[in-house]
């Protein structure tokens, strides 16, 4: 297990090593399906941004743009394939994010959960340590791996193996996590923390149960936080801006 150097107190960031997860619908932008180019773009250059902080930066992002295990299945597809039909669609969505991060000069890896050696790489733990120790930013792709989970587990479990300080949960359209849909009721109230057994128990919409559960048996904290904000990535891990946490 890598062991992260404590920080001084002056220091302005207050993490070295994060998970960022954004969900797949984060990089449709306005046209509501696939990848929307300039979207993908204008998500790296927040990445980037936080990367030239010096943060290691681990990333999962999901395929509800493009193929929802869920929805196949209830269209009559059996589950498990539909399952890995979604996890290809975040090995498409991590390419995308790869090819506009390097356009922005920050060097990157894809490692998939499912090998397919000439696409990326295959998800091995020692090496994922080393390109974060390298600065370059880790994109993990295709889930767990496995049928019958989430990206939000691939983000948690990832996270956990990778020693990150925080899962950052960047949203679209929303700055937090609030006790009613913020977009549907103009009385809802944004929580600044938020514990995991409340979240489980009030149903809150932050990540499904089994990764909440996760996070919490490993001690790790989730911010939730606007990604719509020019620099808003960067303002959250200085330790500013409006933001959701959940932890113990
Ligand atoms: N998926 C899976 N196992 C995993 C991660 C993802 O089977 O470990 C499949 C599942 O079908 C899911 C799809 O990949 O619906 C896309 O992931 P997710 O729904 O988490 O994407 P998001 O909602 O974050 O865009």
């Amino acid at each position: 297990m890598t062991q992260l150097q404590p920080r001084t107190p002056d220091d302005a960031v207050a993490y070295h090593r994060v998970m960022l997860k954004i969900s797949g619908e984060a990089l449709m932008g306005d046209q509501g399906y696939g990848l929307h180019p300039p979207t993908v773009e204008r998500i790296a250059r927040e990445v980037k941004a936080v990367h030239d902080m010096g943060v290691e930066i681990c990333m999962v992002i999901g395929g509800g743009n493009i193929f929802r295990g869920l929805s196949g299945s209830a269209q009559g597809m059996e589950r498990t394939t539909a399952d890995y039909m979604g996890m290809l669609a975040t090995v498409m969505n991590a390419l995308g994010m790869q090819a506009a991060l390097e356009k922005l000069g920050v060097f990157t890896r894809v490692i998939s959960a499912i090998p397919m050696d000439q696409v990326c790489e295959p998800y091995i733990r020692r090496r994922a340590v080393r390109h974060l120790e390298k600065k370059r930013v880790c994109i993990f792709a295709a889930g767990t791996g496995n049928p019958y989970f989430t990206t939000d587990t691939a983000a948690t479990l990832r996270a956990s193996e990778m020693a990150c300080e925080a899962i950052f949960m960047g949203k679209n359209g929303v700055d937090g996590v609030y006790d009613k849909d913020p977009k549907t009721h103009p009385d809802a109230k944004r929580y600044d923390h938020v514990t995991y057994d409340e979240v489980l128990t009030r149903n809150l919409k932050v990540m499904d149960a089994s990764a909440i559960a996760l996070a919490r048996d490993n001690k790790l904290p989730i911010i939730v936080f606007s990604l719509d904000e020019p620099g808003g990535f960067r303002t959250i891990l200085r330790g500013e801006g409006t933001y959701t946490r959940v932890e113990g």
